[in-house]
């Protein structure tokens, strides 16, 4: 193993404790020993370790994402012959987006412009964006797109595995969720065949996840959840139990309830204390005098024992930045 790589799996396992960096090391070594040479590239050795983080502790990645978009930064490098470099630490879906953006302007001005090439253009068209100023371009509809694939259950949170964007790789379920709720993108049902997990047909119908997820979530629950309310969840708020920034919770129907105007004023008052398990469907609310009231909700069918042979359906979603998804609501 070169030092590159080295360090792309160092990056890795930086997340777990000590005693897990170990295992991973251990079951890396043993995958890498059954699979062909090219598993050595730095970059296929990292998705290898990314993995296996995965599968010895499946809540580090997502802790460790939560950090990196906490160091979100810009940062200005001052070189010689007066030029100087501005880079920004980004989500790889905004940068890539971002990036994507830039490149598209520059890629239609290089068609009437054969003084400067493309390195030079996107230079000048990102200083003119940054800075204000017309780039003399306007954007291409289908630039900024990020592409996220993801399995159904993964995006209804009954799994953790499966997501990834185009072009960078595997990302934390709970980061691809919040991505998936996203005003701006759109999903499309892809269904593959169990066999070789391979698309055979592409669902005919486009949803926006925001709208589909508030949908699923009162569809679920029915009611406001508080245990005496039977408000029906359509004229409830969408109550998010934790917030992405403040609680790390996520837009996603694991962490959402229905709640009625009244109650949801009620959450936080002084003297009351609400629970509500969007998973289990358990429900407590305690009052200022100290009685607690706990509910329950119903399932929409009678659970049964899953069926080891079925693939999930796999989704697919299109996530714009420039405004470029009309074309997939038809
Ligand atoms: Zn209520």
């Amino acid at each position: 193993m070169d030092r590159y790589g080295a360090e792309r799996v160092l990056n890795v396992v930086a997340p777990v404790s000590d005693s897990d960096a170990l295992e991973v090391d251990r079951l890396l070594e043993e995958k890498l020993g059954r699979l062909s040479l090219t598993a050595w590239q730095p970059r296929n050795m990292a998705w290898h370790a990314s993995q296996i983080v995965k599968q010895v502790d499946p809540g580090a990645e997502t802790a460790a994402a939560r950090m990196a978009h906490e160091g979100r930064k810009v940062t200005l490098d001052h070189g010689v012959y007066a030029q100087s470099r501005i880079s920004a630490d980004l989500p790889s879906d905004v940068a890539s987006a971002a990036f994507a953006r830039v490149d598209a302007m520059a890629r239609k001005l290089r068609l009437g412009d054969s003084s400067r090439n493309l390195d030079q253009l996107r230079a000048d068209v990102f200083a003119d964006l940054l800075l204000g100023n017309d780039p003399g371009v306007t954007v291409p509809q289908s630039a900024a797109m990020v592409y996220l694939h993801m399995p159904i259950d993964t995006a209804l949170s009954m799994s953790e595995t499966g997501a990834s964007i185009d072009g960078i790789g595997p990302i934390p379920a709970t980061y691809a969720r919040e991505i998936m709720t996203n005003p701006k993108s759109i999903w499309r049902k892809v269904l593959c065949d169990p066999a070789t997990g391979n698309p055979v047909d592409l669902g005919r119908s486009s949803y926006r996840p925001t709208s589909t997820i508030r949908t699923l979530v009162e569809v679920r629950d029915r009611m406001c959840v508080v245990p005496w309310c039977r408000r029906p969840a359509r004229h409830c708020d969408f109550d998010h139990q934790q917030q992405w920034t403040k609680d790390h919770g996520s837009t996603a129907v694991d962490n959402a309830g229905p709640r009625c105007r009244k109650h949801h004023r009620l959450k936080n008052a002084p003297g009351w204390i609400n629970h509500y398990d969007p998973a289990h469907g358990t429900s407590s609310v305690t009052t200022p005098l100290g009685v607690t009231y706990t509910d329950k909700r119903e399932t929409v069918l009678e659970p049964r024992p899953p069926e080891p042979d079925n693939e999930p359906y796999w989704v697919q979603f299109r996530c714009s930045e420039a405004g470029s998804s009309s074309r997939w609501c038809s």
